[in-house]
């Protein structure tokens, strides 16, 4: 490795803070990390991840040639000419046997906003496939579902963080911040230092909950009651908000109806939260003039999460929040690009700009700018689970960027099976996952600070990540790969490797759509500290002065003429209207109804998962890097000290946690933090202890979803 600059300003690899960070020079080569405290989101913060990211650029963490399995069943080290040249031509022959969706093309929210979009196209343009998603479908995309539906558009935050500390009350729900982005909680202490109140909604009692006014931990599975129990509080004592609902809102008769429905007392026998507690909430959450409500996986990885996220917008939008001041409803994105890898087309349904792919002036518009007839471009494909469920039945040959299913997928032993059972795996990666190594071609490429691309962090704030090395000579980018591979597939123009180039191709794909990059360019984001989209090209008429809602100033992105200054991004949505033609916020009507598996006399108790501090979603780079390694070494089982004494387990037993779909094996950790019907276990790890064996890929009809938060089990000495 070699250093290309003497300290390059950039961002962490890993999670959706995005935290800046600046790149130096290391004494015996490589980069260290070193402070940057410019940056507004982490103010030089970083967490062990973080700090610890350049371990991963080491040569002995990481791939650094192709190989090819050869007749033995062994992977090999093989030349880039031999790699691909095996790849296409099982692309080629899969397409011709099987047809185009019978190639697959999964993707990953880590990937940069140039890789996603150019995924996106490969697939469509290129394979000619139906068959893309990513791994952030299991993200939040229910949360992208309900904010779309209640919005008209899904910006993560349509507020920069920076709003937290200013607001009277938040409500966090299912979200660990002190695990999963350490450096974001100083807002929550910030705002409890400005007199401000934060009510922490987890089964557990988190690191981040103990630090919470108020704790609420309901069964898992329940916070659909338990925002509809709140919100029939609101009404029955006379704090809903009749003018701002009257004036920026339509449908409030059904959601109320269907919140009167869920009584307090009702609530209380579904969720296990006491009524004083859900009146002191409502107490907290409707005095003070701004309140907001953040959501993370916790509500949204269930197979009713659109729902359970529509019920906590409905009580923000009955209490007069989103698109007020310091005030409203966001999502707390987790991966790294969650936000812009959703936005650019490697989603099953969806083109660039947040355009949907069964609208025909979407295809017209997208179909211009890749120089293709719309009707060649394929309609929505399955989502990522049902993609997977069907690799080696419709789908023979899959290409893999950026992602490791047979950990992080919900039933993967299942999953890990189908991946088996295809005819051709190709995977993308940085280094050697449990995915990669099943492979039948794995191609090594540069990460993070080996190359330039754009990420939009969990504030849609879109930010340039700068490269500081040079890769080691074995290793290519991603996009080197889909422009070499669409060359063997007979498809020589459109694909570049130069990440400027595709953005600024991304920029004009985006004009116009929800998710307008238009203005934005690799010069604007060197010189500012990111821009928040939508972003015109230019202010067109509106008021451009980046707090409007959305829809003023956005221009039409492709002349340029329209008005006379840049736009300067948008850091706050909705403050003048919601993105619905008639600028009013949608109340969606819904009610409690229970999760796909409920606890019975073979699995009496409550399994739900979630993520350790030091260590990152699958685990493929943080369990490679020492630090990382010896703070957080494998899985555990978290149960409660009763649980344990009916069980007769004490604390470093080893446990077998069963499901219907496997077993999962890990030692107790007893804890009085966690509801005693419910056992915890963190998802970061292969082999007897991957939890994702037990979950249920029920699905959420609306954002197809799998349940991961909740599944039933039992629990057994192993
Ligand atoms: Fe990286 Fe997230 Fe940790 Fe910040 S909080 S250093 S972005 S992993």
């Amino acid at each position: 490795m070699q250093n290309t600059a003497a300290s390059t300003p950039t961002h962490c690899p890993y999670c959706a803070l995005q935290c800046g960070m600046n790149l130096a020079p290391a004494e015996g080569g490589g980069v260290q990390v070193l402070e940057r405290a410019d940056f507004p989101v982490n103010r030089g913060a970083l967490c062990g991840k973080g700090r610890t990211a350049p371990a991963v650029l080491d040569r002995t963490a990481r791939l650094t040639e192709p190989l090819v399995r050869g007749a033995d069943g062994e992977l090999t080290p093989a030349s880039w000419e031999e790699a691909l040249d095996r790849v296409a031509g099982a692309l080629l022959r899969t397409r011709a046997e099987h047809g185009a969706d019978a190639v697959g093309v999964f993707g990953g929210g880590g990937l940069t906003n140039e890789k996603a979009y150019t995924l996106g196209k490969f697939a469509r343009v290129a394979l000619g496939t139906s068959q893309i998603d990513y791994n952030g479908r299991f993200c939040m995309s229910s949360a992208a579902a309900a904010g779309t539906k209640a919005f008209g558009v899904d910006r993560g935050l349509p507020f920069p963080l920076e709003d937290v500390p200013r607001t009277g009350c938040v409500i966090l729900v299912g979200s660990n911040p002190a695990e999963t982005m350490p450096p974001s909680l100083r807002y929550f202490t910030e705002l409890r230092d400005n007199g401000g109140t934060l009510i922490v909604i987890d089964p557990r009692r988190t690191r981040t909950a103990e630090q919470a006014d108020l704790h609420l931990a309901p069964r898992p599975g329940t916070d659909l009651a338990l925002a509809l129990g709140l919100l029939h509080l609101v009404v029955a004592e006379g704090r809903t908000d009749e003018e701002y609902i009257a004036e920026r809102t339509t449908g409030w008769e059904e959601a109320r109806a269907a919140a009167m429905a869920h009584w307090p007392e009702y609530v209380e026998r579904i969720t296990g939260v006491p009524v004083p507690q859900l009146r002191e909430a409502v107490r907290m959450f409707c005095e003070p003039e701004a309140a907001m409500v953040l959501t993370a996986r916790g509500p949204e990885q269930q197979s009713k999460g659109t729902d359970t996220v529509g019920a906590w917008i409905n009580l923000c939008l009955a209490t007069g929040r989103p698109g007020r001041p310091y005030s409203g409803y966001g999502c707390l994105t987790g991966q790294g690009n969650g936000q812009g890898g959703r936005e650019h087309g490697q989603k099953a349904d969806q083109l660039p700009g947040y355009r949907k792919l069964d609208d025909p002036e979407a295809r017209r518009h997208v179909a211009g700018v890749w120089g293709v007839d719309p009707d060649s471009l394929p309609g929505p494909g399955r989502s990522a689970y049902e993609l997977l469920d069907a690799l080696g039945t419709d789908i023979r040959t899959l290409l893999l960027m950026g992602s490791n299913p047979v950990v992080s997928a919900p039933r993967a032993a299942h999953v890990e099976e189908r991946i088996r059972s295809l005819d051709f795996l190709a995977v993308a990666d940085v280094v050697l996952s449990e995915t990669a190594a099943l492979a039948d071609v794995v191609l090594p490429v540069t990460q993070w600070a080996e190359e330039t691309g754009t990420t939009t962090n969990l504030e849609g704030r879109v930010l340039l990540r700068r490269q500081a090395l040079t890769p080691p000579a074995g290793v290519r980018g991603d996009l080197y790969v889909m422009r070499e591979l669409a060359a063997r597939l007979g498809v020589e123009k459109g694909f570049s490797d130069s990440p400027e180039e595709v953005f600024e191709e991304l920029r004009r794909a985006s004009a116009g759509g929800l998710a307008d990059y238009s203005g934005i360019t690799y010069r604007r984001l060197a010189q500012e500290n990111g821009v928040f989209w939508p972003a015109p090209e230019r202010i067109d008429g509106g008021r451009g002065d980046g707090d409007g809602g959305l829809g003023d100033g956005r221009g039409s992105g492709d002349g340029g003429d329209g008005g006379s200054a840049p736009h300067p991004g948008t850091p706050r949505l909705f403050l003048d209207r919601f993105a619905h033609p008639d600028g009013r916020a949608r109340f969606v009507p819904v009610v409690h109804r229970a999760s796909a598996e409920e606890p019975d006399e073979e699995y009496p108790l409550l399994l739900t998962t979630g993520r350790v501090v030091s260590q990152y979603q699958s685990g493929a780079q943080t369990r490679r890097v020492a630090e990382l390694n010896a703070a957080a070494p494998g899985p555990f089982v978290e149960l409660h000290p009763r649980l344990a004494k009916r069980l007769g387990v004490v604390e470093g037993d080893r446990l077998a946690v069963v499901s219907r779909r496997g077993r999962a094996v890990a030692p107790a950790r007893v804890t009085g933090a966690i509801r005693p019907d419910t056992v915890f276990m963190p998802f970061h790890w292969y082999g007897e202890g991957r939890v994702n064996t037990l979950t249920n890929p029920a699905l959420d009809p609306v954002s197809r979803m799998p349940e991961f938060k909740t599944c039933a089990v039992r629990v057994e000495r192993a």
